[in-house]
């Protein structure tokens, strides 16, 4: 490839918090290190020390506190910069550079595009890594799931979800919590007959009960088994009776009833 293609960046998924996952990306060649927000500052230390890394960047994704309980200790170890969602700018704590939906950033020659993702807080962003093949989404997309709606409404976060749903198929997805089997028990009433999504709720009860994580998965079996992702399909409406609803509709329906199972 070109001489510019910027390097792989090593990537550090861990758990912490009650069932938050932290991750550090770092390129050895230029320095770079990010964590991706930021809930806790010993595992976050931990993985860093262990790894011989200086933390360069927090990527905040939204201002919930256990997604920036470590912005200010981790900056005050590490003086490293914190960029967060500019329209939440008010509630990051430590922040000192916004961005919004469309922006690009480029941190030491990486190409990061920031996606606006609201409905769970009105200014969640999803940090999106072109030349990595990941994208970041926090508490907006999760594997067979999505967050809640604290702040915004069903056809809004149906929005956000759709434009995560629109990067290329290979994309890894990181999320914010290991949410992944409670979505997988709600996910089969939904959409019962889908065989790939039933074949993957018992892949997923097999690897919670060894404790593996069922993260990153990819946008390509999600768009496949996530019932959030999939309001357009004929057998869910029918099977929801709602087959002269809009997209919004439906999935305002699924998540009005996960928030009831
Ligand atoms: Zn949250």
């Amino acid at each position: 490839m070109s001489e510019g293609k910027p390097a792989r960046l090593k990537t550090f998924q861990f758990p912490c918090r009650e069932d938050n996952y932290g991750v550090v990306l770092h390129d050895p060649e230029s320095g770079l290190a990010i964590s991706i927000d930021a809930p806790e500052e010993e595992p976050i230390i931990d993985v860093l020390e262990a790894k011989r890394i200086k933390l360069t960047h927090i990527l905040t994704t939204h201002h919930h506190g256990d997604h920036v309980a470590a912005n200010e200790s981790l900056k005050a170890a590490y003086g490293c910069e914190i960029i967060g969602p500019a329209d939440e700018r008010d509630r990051i704590p430590g922040i000192d550079r916004v961005a919004g939906h469309g922006d690009s950033l480029e941190l030491n020659g990486h190409r990061i595009e920031v996606i606006g993702t609201p409905g769970h807080t009105l200014g969640h962003v999803a940090y999106y890594f072109p030349d990595q093949g990941m994208v970041f989404a926090a508490d907006s997309l999760f594997a067979l799931g999505c967050g809640r709606i604290f702040e915004g409404d069903g056809p809004m976060m149906h929005m956000a979800l759709q434009r995560l749903a629109a990067l290329p198929d290979a994309t890894k997805v990181y999320a914010g919590h290991e949410y992944t089997l409670a979505n997988a028990r709600f996910a089969v009433t939904i959409d019962p007959e889908n065989d790939a999504l039933l074949a993957r709720a018992k892949e997923i009860e097999l690897l919670r009960d060894e404790g593996t994580p069922t993260l990153p998965t990819t946008i390509e079996l999600e768009k496949k088994t996530n019932p959030f992702l999939r309001a357009a399909d004929p057998a869910i409406r029918e099977h929801l009776g709602m087959t002269g609803a809009t997209d919004a509709e439906v999935f305002t329906e699924i998540r009005a009833r996960k928030d009831r199972f």
